[in-house]
């Protein structure tokens, strides 16, 4: 009887599949500082698919992917006091060490020397176990389903900190969400709407448009071509949040009205964009670099799913030794929502 499985990337690129492998071995121990999980389900993220494509030159292989895990912790590490066995933690990207000057002010996602990240140095989710230090998991609520506790953190704790911690979203203000029909674009739509303000959701495809009116959407713009910012938006946005990247980043810099704010989370193609700094001088814009969501990131956004719960797409729920195939249909796109892994 196999004691524990996993998934493992062992060479960057589509051409291996991703390994599926069964151990019947001791489950590994937490070292100092750290807590194994027995995991409930991963969520399979676009990121996932960076990691494999090898964009990253310090990424590691043979690794477990998945940086979007929930679980019970089972057993703890020496000097390992945040969290007690049978507790319901899920991961952040990564650990942040506490003594830095970003951990200092609280930057925890931004940590200077922070080492374990999940999927690209270190193993992550894919797995029925997952070591992880403590410092780089929050406290998941109890009573959500696991696949929604799984994503939480990458679609809305994303959302939350680059919209509200990054962006200072303010009720009343007008926000532009690029790739709204993605796992942070459709979270971005539901908080700024939850939080007051007058959402433009920006699609490339007319089919999402109900669907993301019925999210809080004030207003749907399709625009495959990516010049939404040359017609009646211009100007008209105070916070946008740019969940694709370089495709449209042009467009949504030029709806910002005088003094806008632009928060940066999607990267989704490795091209460069070009930037008139006199525009952004004359018009006193403001872009942020996004970054993960933190502890207390999660705790707002927790309490703020409590208080009324929101949409969490869940495309599909398959078994781990489907891995591979997750990943596939992730990449071919189409889904509504996530698809996450749960072991056996
Ligand atoms: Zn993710
Ligand atoms: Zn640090």
């Amino acid at each position: 009887m196999p004691r524990h499985e996993r998934a493992v990337l062992t060479a960057t690129g589509w051409d291996t599949p991703l390994a599926h492998e069964l151990l019947d071995e001791a489950l590994p121990e937490p070292g100092p500082g750290e807590v194994r999980l027995d995991v409930e389900a991963c969520g399979v993220c676009h990121r996932d698919l960076i990691d494999r494509s090898g964009r990253f030159p310090f990424q590691r292989v043979p690794i477990v992917p998945g940086h979007e895990a929930v679980g019970r912790v089972s057993a703890l590490g020496a000097g390992a006091t945040t969290f007690r066995v049978g507790d319901r933690v899920a991961t952040m990207h990564r650990d942040a060490c506490g003594v830095c000057t970003s951990c200092q002010r609280g930057e925890t996602s931004l940590c200077e020397g922070a080492a374990h990240v999940f999927g690209i140095l270190a193993d992550g989710g894919y797995a029925s176990v997952l070591i992880a230090p403590e410092s780089a998991l929050y406290p998941a609520p109890a009573d959500l389903p696991a696949p929604e506790a799984a994503v939480l953190h990458c679609t809305f704790g994303t959302a939350y900190r680059d919209l509200v911690t990054l962006g200072h979203l303010r009720a009343g203000e007008r926000v532009l969400v690029t790739g709204a029909n993605g796992g942070v674009g459709s979270a971005g739509v539901q908080i700024a709407a939850r939080l007051g303000a007058e959402v433009v959701a920006v699609v490339r495809d007319a089919r999402h448009g109900d669907w993301l009116r019925s999210l809080g959407a004030h207003e749907v713009v399709v625009d495959a071509a990516g010049d939404f910012g040359r017609g009646a938006l211009g100007g008209s946005i105070d916070l946008a949040l740019e969940a694709v990247g370089e495709p449209t980043f042009a467009s949504t810099l030029r709806t910002l009205r005088v003094g806008g704010r632009l928060t940066v989370v999607g990267n989704v193609t490795p091209a460069r964009v070009s930037l008139n700094l006199g525009f952004l001088i004359t018009r006193g814009l403001t872009v942020t670099g996004g970054s993960g969501a933190t502890r207390r990131d999660m705790r707002e956004v927790v309490a703020l799913h409590r208080t009324r719960a929101f949409s969490v797409p869940i495309d599909r729920v398959w078994p781990l030794a489907r891995a591979d195939e997750a990943q596939r249909a992730t990449r071919a796109g189409g889904l509504a929502g996530r698809v996450v892994l749960v072991a056996g």
